[in-house]
Protein backbone atom coordinates (compact mmCIF):
# COMPACT_ATOMS: atom_id res chain seq x y z
CA UNK A 1 0.00 0.00 0.00
CA UNK A 2 1.42 3.42 -1.05
CA UNK A 3 2.10 5.89 2.56
CA UNK A 4 0.53 8.41 0.45
CA UNK A 5 -2.57 8.83 -1.87
CA UNK A 6 -2.40 11.40 -4.58
CA UNK A 7 -6.72 11.48 -4.88
CA UNK A 8 -8.60 9.47 -2.99
CA UNK A 9 -12.50 9.13 -2.86
CA UNK A 10 -14.03 7.45 -0.15
CA UNK A 11 -17.69 8.70 -0.28
CA UNK A 12 -19.64 8.23 -3.49
CA UNK A 13 -23.65 6.21 -4.20
CA UNK A 14 -24.69 3.92 -7.13
CA UNK A 15 -27.73 2.64 -8.59
CA UNK A 16 -27.65 0.59 -5.43
CA UNK A 17 -29.13 3.74 -3.27
CA UNK A 18 -29.68 6.97 -4.72
CA UNK A 19 -26.71 7.53 -7.33
CA UNK A 20 -27.60 7.40 -10.88
CA UNK A 21 -24.92 4.87 -11.98
CA UNK A 22 -24.43 1.39 -11.49
CA UNK A 23 -21.35 0.56 -9.40
CA UNK A 24 -19.19 -0.56 -12.20
CA UNK A 25 -19.51 2.60 -14.38
CA UNK A 26 -18.71 4.20 -11.04
CA UNK A 27 -14.77 2.33 -10.97
CA UNK A 28 -14.24 3.51 -14.79
CA UNK A 29 -15.62 7.21 -13.97
CA UNK A 30 -12.92 7.56 -10.66
CA UNK A 31 -10.05 5.81 -12.69
CA UNK A 32 -10.88 8.16 -15.55
CA UNK A 33 -10.60 10.98 -12.92
CA UNK A 34 -7.50 9.31 -11.34
CA UNK A 35 -8.69 8.76 -8.51
CA UNK A 36 -5.92 6.32 -6.57
CA UNK A 37 -7.80 4.69 -3.36
CA UNK A 38 -11.86 4.52 -4.14
CA UNK A 39 -14.65 3.40 -1.56
CA UNK A 40 -18.66 3.14 -2.61
CA UNK A 41 -20.68 4.29 0.14
CA UNK A 42 -24.16 3.77 -0.81
CA UNK A 43 -26.91 4.85 2.22
CA UNK A 44 -28.00 1.89 4.03
CA UNK A 45 -26.71 -0.72 1.55
CA UNK A 46 -24.35 -2.86 0.57
CA UNK A 47 -25.34 -4.55 -2.72
CA UNK A 48 -23.33 -3.02 -4.67
CA UNK A 49 -19.84 -4.08 -2.98
CA UNK A 50 -19.08 -6.87 -4.99
CA UNK A 51 -19.55 -5.35 -8.48
CA UNK A 52 -17.16 -2.32 -7.24
CA UNK A 53 -14.50 -4.07 -5.92
CA UNK A 54 -14.57 -6.34 -8.87
CA UNK A 55 -14.39 -3.39 -11.59
CA UNK A 56 -11.68 -1.50 -9.82
CA UNK A 57 -9.42 -4.95 -8.93
CA UNK A 58 -9.57 -4.77 -12.86
CA UNK A 59 -8.43 -1.57 -13.14
CA UNK A 60 -6.14 -1.71 -10.55
CA UNK A 61 -7.71 1.02 -8.71
CA UNK A 62 -7.17 0.48 -4.89
CA UNK A 63 -10.51 -0.09 -3.39
CA UNK A 64 -11.97 -0.63 0.24
CA UNK A 65 -15.48 -1.22 1.04
CA UNK A 66 -17.92 1.37 2.34
CA UNK A 67 -21.67 2.26 3.30
CA UNK A 68 -23.08 5.40 4.31
CA UNK A 69 -25.55 4.57 7.35
CA UNK A 70 -28.04 6.94 8.69
CA UNK A 71 -28.45 7.37 12.29
CA UNK A 72 -30.31 9.45 14.71
CA UNK A 73 -29.08 11.16 17.66
CA UNK A 74 -31.10 14.24 19.04
CA UNK A 75 -33.79 13.92 16.64
CA UNK A 76 -31.97 14.32 13.69
CA UNK A 77 -30.09 12.58 11.12
CA UNK A 78 -26.48 11.91 11.38
CA UNK A 79 -24.69 10.17 8.22
CA UNK A 80 -22.27 7.48 9.47
CA UNK A 81 -19.70 6.28 6.80
CA UNK A 82 -18.23 2.92 7.69
CA UNK A 83 -14.77 1.96 6.22
CA UNK A 84 -13.00 -1.46 5.85
CA UNK A 85 -16.67 -3.07 6.98
CA UNK A 86 -16.84 -6.67 6.32
CA UNK A 87 -19.95 -6.48 3.94
CA UNK A 88 -20.80 -10.19 5.28
CA UNK A 89 -21.19 -9.40 9.02
CA UNK A 90 -24.83 -10.65 9.76
CA UNK A 91 -25.39 -7.63 12.27
CA UNK A 92 -24.41 -5.23 10.11
CA UNK A 93 -26.72 -6.59 7.04
CA UNK A 94 -29.45 -6.48 9.64
CA UNK A 95 -29.72 -3.39 10.98
CA UNK A 96 -29.29 -1.94 7.20
CA UNK A 97 -31.68 -4.55 6.37
CA UNK A 98 -34.04 -2.81 8.72
CA UNK A 99 -33.37 0.77 7.66
CA UNK A 100 -34.21 0.25 4.11
CA UNK A 101 -37.71 -1.63 5.27
CA UNK A 102 -38.02 1.32 7.48
CA UNK A 103 -37.87 4.01 4.67
CA UNK A 104 -41.48 2.54 3.08
CA UNK A 105 -43.79 3.30 5.59
CA UNK A 106 -41.89 6.78 5.54
CA UNK A 107 -42.51 7.57 1.76
CA UNK A 108 -45.86 6.20 2.21
CA UNK A 109 -46.37 9.20 4.79
CA UNK A 110 -44.58 11.68 2.42
CA UNK A 111 -46.30 11.01 -0.52
CA UNK A 112 -49.70 11.38 1.98
CA UNK A 113 -48.15 15.24 2.57
CA UNK A 114 -47.30 15.60 -0.96
CA UNK A 115 -50.97 14.80 -2.03
CA UNK A 116 -52.13 17.03 0.65
CA UNK A 117 -50.00 19.89 -1.12
CA UNK A 118 -51.91 18.77 -4.32
CA UNK A 119 -48.78 16.61 -5.55
CA UNK A 120 -50.71 13.44 -6.25
CA UNK A 121 -48.95 10.13 -7.27
CA UNK A 122 -45.66 11.03 -5.80
CA UNK A 123 -45.30 7.21 -4.11
CA UNK A 124 -45.27 5.60 -7.57
CA UNK A 125 -43.52 8.44 -9.20
CA UNK A 126 -40.36 7.79 -6.60
CA UNK A 127 -40.78 4.19 -7.63
CA UNK A 128 -40.11 5.32 -11.31
CA UNK A 129 -36.99 6.61 -10.36
CA UNK A 130 -36.07 3.89 -8.04
CA UNK A 131 -32.61 1.82 -9.23
CA UNK A 132 -32.50 -0.89 -6.43
CA UNK A 133 -36.23 -2.63 -5.52
CA UNK A 134 -34.95 -2.19 -1.93
CA UNK A 135 -33.81 1.62 -1.43
CA UNK A 136 -36.52 4.18 -1.69
CA UNK A 137 -34.44 7.44 -0.67
CA UNK A 138 -36.44 11.25 -0.62
CA UNK A 139 -33.78 11.93 -3.47
CA UNK A 140 -35.96 9.51 -5.05
CA UNK A 141 -38.87 11.57 -4.67
CA UNK A 142 -37.28 14.54 -5.69
CA UNK A 143 -36.64 13.65 -8.89
CA UNK A 144 -40.14 12.77 -9.09
CA UNK A 145 -40.54 16.44 -8.29
CA UNK A 146 -38.69 17.97 -11.01
CA UNK A 147 -39.59 15.22 -13.50
CA UNK A 148 -43.30 16.38 -12.83
CA UNK A 149 -42.20 20.12 -13.04
CA UNK A 150 -42.65 21.04 -9.50
CA UNK A 151 -38.88 22.14 -9.24
CA UNK A 152 -36.21 22.65 -11.48
CA UNK A 153 -33.43 21.19 -9.73
CA UNK A 154 -33.31 18.05 -7.28
CA UNK A 155 -31.47 20.64 -5.30
CA UNK A 156 -34.28 23.06 -5.40
CA UNK A 157 -36.99 20.44 -4.35
CA UNK A 158 -35.05 20.16 -1.18
CA UNK A 159 -35.23 23.78 -0.15
CA UNK A 160 -38.92 23.54 -0.13
CA UNK A 161 -39.65 20.69 0.22
CA UNK A 162 -38.68 16.94 1.86
CA UNK A 163 -36.18 18.66 3.90
CA UNK A 164 -36.61 19.33 7.95
CA UNK A 165 -39.15 22.18 8.57
CA UNK A 166 -40.22 21.87 5.00
CA UNK A 167 -43.46 20.06 3.52
CA UNK A 168 -43.04 16.38 2.87
CA UNK A 169 -40.84 15.99 5.30
CA UNK A 170 -41.63 13.21 7.72
CA UNK A 171 -38.86 12.16 10.62
CA UNK A 172 -37.13 8.91 10.37
CA UNK A 173 -36.14 6.97 13.08
CA UNK A 174 -33.27 5.29 12.30
CA UNK A 175 -30.90 2.89 14.62
CA UNK A 176 -28.94 5.39 17.23
CA UNK A 177 -25.63 7.02 16.22
CA UNK A 178 -24.23 4.87 19.30
CA UNK A 179 -25.16 1.98 17.95
CA UNK A 180 -24.27 2.54 14.26
CA UNK A 181 -21.02 3.24 15.51
CA UNK A 182 -20.33 0.31 17.09
CA UNK A 183 -21.93 -1.95 14.59
CA UNK A 184 -19.33 -0.55 12.34
CA UNK A 185 -16.33 -1.39 14.52
CA UNK A 186 -18.02 -4.77 15.22
CA UNK A 187 -17.74 -5.13 11.38
CA UNK A 188 -14.13 -4.52 11.75
CA UNK A 189 -14.31 -1.36 10.18
CA UNK A 190 -13.76 2.59 10.91
CA UNK A 191 -16.49 4.99 11.44
CA UNK A 192 -15.96 8.30 9.98
CA UNK A 193 -18.77 11.33 10.74
CA UNK A 194 -19.77 12.37 7.26
CA UNK A 195 -20.32 15.80 5.94
CA UNK A 196 -19.95 17.75 9.42
CA UNK A 197 -20.77 21.35 8.37
CA UNK A 198 -23.71 20.22 6.42
CA UNK A 199 -25.95 19.46 10.03
CA UNK A 200 -26.36 23.03 10.57
CA UNK A 201 -25.66 23.02 13.89
CA UNK A 202 -24.86 25.84 17.02
CA UNK A 203 -21.25 25.23 18.28
CA UNK A 204 -22.60 23.83 21.16
CA UNK A 205 -24.42 21.05 19.32
CA UNK A 206 -21.31 20.51 17.07
CA UNK A 207 -19.26 20.35 20.80
CA UNK A 208 -22.56 17.65 21.75
CA UNK A 209 -22.14 15.65 18.61
CA UNK A 210 -18.85 15.45 18.42
CA UNK A 211 -18.86 14.61 22.10
CA UNK A 212 -21.47 11.58 21.34
CA UNK A 213 -19.58 10.27 18.18
CA UNK A 214 -15.97 9.80 20.12
CA UNK A 215 -17.58 8.41 23.25
CA UNK A 216 -19.41 5.98 20.68
CA UNK A 217 -15.67 4.54 19.35
CA UNK A 218 -16.09 6.68 16.22
CA UNK A 219 -12.63 7.09 14.68
CA UNK A 220 -12.44 9.68 11.89
CA UNK A 221 -14.15 12.60 10.52
CA UNK A 222 -14.87 13.86 7.04
CA UNK A 223 -12.76 16.71 6.94
CA UNK A 224 -12.72 17.14 3.13
CA UNK A 225 -16.06 16.83 1.09
CA UNK A 226 -17.40 18.94 -1.88
CA UNK A 227 -19.90 20.67 -0.33
CA UNK A 228 -17.31 22.06 2.54
CA UNK A 229 -15.98 25.53 2.28
CA UNK A 230 -12.16 26.14 2.52
CA UNK A 231 -12.74 27.31 5.73
CA UNK A 232 -14.68 24.23 6.83
CA UNK A 233 -11.79 21.95 5.48
CA UNK A 234 -9.68 24.10 8.44
CA UNK A 235 -12.08 24.23 10.84
CA UNK A 236 -12.97 20.34 10.97
CA UNK A 237 -9.00 19.75 10.23
CA UNK A 238 -8.38 21.44 13.47
CA UNK A 239 -11.23 19.55 15.63
CA UNK A 240 -9.80 15.93 14.05
CA UNK A 241 -6.50 17.02 14.90
CA UNK A 242 -7.86 18.31 18.50
CA UNK A 243 -9.78 14.74 19.18
CA UNK A 244 -6.86 12.79 17.77
CA UNK A 245 -9.27 11.26 15.14
CA UNK A 246 -8.09 10.12 11.40
CA UNK A 247 -9.38 12.46 8.45
CA UNK A 248 -11.26 10.97 5.44
CA UNK A 249 -12.20 12.53 1.91
CA UNK A 250 -14.83 11.94 0.13
CA UNK A 251 -16.77 14.08 -3.07
CA UNK A 252 -20.56 12.68 -2.32
CA UNK A 253 -21.02 12.14 -6.16
CA UNK A 254 -24.59 11.27 -6.56
CA UNK A 255 -24.92 11.62 -10.32
CA UNK A 256 -23.29 13.54 -13.76
CA UNK A 257 -26.59 15.97 -13.95
CA UNK A 258 -26.91 16.86 -9.97
CA UNK A 259 -23.82 16.72 -8.38
CA UNK A 260 -21.92 19.87 -8.44
CA UNK A 261 -18.40 18.42 -8.14
CA UNK A 262 -17.30 14.72 -9.80
CA UNK A 263 -15.72 11.69 -8.43
CA UNK A 264 -12.24 12.76 -7.59
CA UNK A 265 -13.15 16.37 -7.12
CA UNK A 266 -12.51 16.59 -3.31
CA UNK A 267 -10.27 19.55 -1.53
CA UNK A 268 -6.52 18.45 -0.48
CA UNK A 269 -6.98 16.92 3.26
CA UNK A 270 -4.16 19.55 5.21
CA UNK A 271 -1.51 17.44 5.27
CA UNK A 272 -0.65 17.41 9.30
CA UNK A 273 -3.79 14.83 9.60
CA UNK A 274 -3.86 11.30 9.83
CA UNK A 275 -5.54 9.85 6.79
CA UNK A 276 -8.06 7.56 7.63
CA UNK A 277 -6.28 5.21 4.85
CA UNK A 278 -3.33 4.65 7.26
CA UNK A 279 -6.19 2.86 9.37
CA UNK A 280 -7.00 0.60 6.67
CA UNK A 281 -4.39 -0.86 5.58
CA UNK A 282 -5.82 -4.71 6.04
CA UNK A 283 -9.00 -3.61 3.93
CA UNK A 284 -7.46 -2.19 1.21
CA UNK A 285 -7.91 -4.04 -1.96
CA UNK A 286 -5.18 -2.94 -5.08
P1 LIG B 1 -32.90 9.84 2.75
O1 LIG B 1 -31.77 8.91 3.10
O2 LIG B 1 -34.03 9.17 2.08
O3 LIG B 1 -33.33 10.69 3.91
O4 LIG B 1 -32.35 10.86 1.66
C1 LIG B 1 -31.16 11.59 1.92
C2 LIG B 1 -30.55 12.03 0.62
O5 LIG B 1 -31.26 13.12 0.08
C3 LIG B 1 -29.13 12.55 0.79
O6 LIG B 1 -28.20 11.51 0.80
C4 LIG B 1 -28.97 13.39 -0.45
O7 LIG B 1 -28.64 12.59 -1.55
C5 LIG B 1 -30.36 13.95 -0.65
N1 LIG B 1 -30.44 15.31 -0.10
C6 LIG B 1 -30.76 15.69 1.16
N2 LIG B 1 -30.72 17.03 1.26
C7 LIG B 1 -30.35 17.49 0.05
C8 LIG B 1 -30.14 18.80 -0.52
N3 LIG B 1 -30.30 19.90 0.21
N4 LIG B 1 -29.77 18.89 -1.81
C9 LIG B 1 -29.62 17.77 -2.57
N5 LIG B 1 -29.81 16.53 -2.11
C10 LIG B 1 -30.16 16.40 -0.83
MN1 LIG C 1 -27.78 10.59 -1.14
MN1 LIG D 1 -24.81 11.95 3.58
MN1 LIG E 1 -23.47 10.47 0.78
Amino acid sequence: MPSAYCRPDLHCHSTCSDGTLPPTELAHHAHAAEVDLWALTDHDALAGQAAARAAACALGLAWVSGVEVSATWAERTIHIVGLGVDVQHAPLQQMLQAHRASRQPRARAMAQQLDALGIPDSYAGALRHVTHPDLLSRTHFARYLVECGRCRSVAEVFRHYLSAGNPGYVPPQWTSLTQVVAHIRAAGGIAVLAHPGRYRLTPQQETALFDAFGAAGGQALEVATSTHSPSQVQHYAAVAQQRGWAASCGSDFHSPQESRHSLGQVPALPGRLQPVWSLLEQHIAA
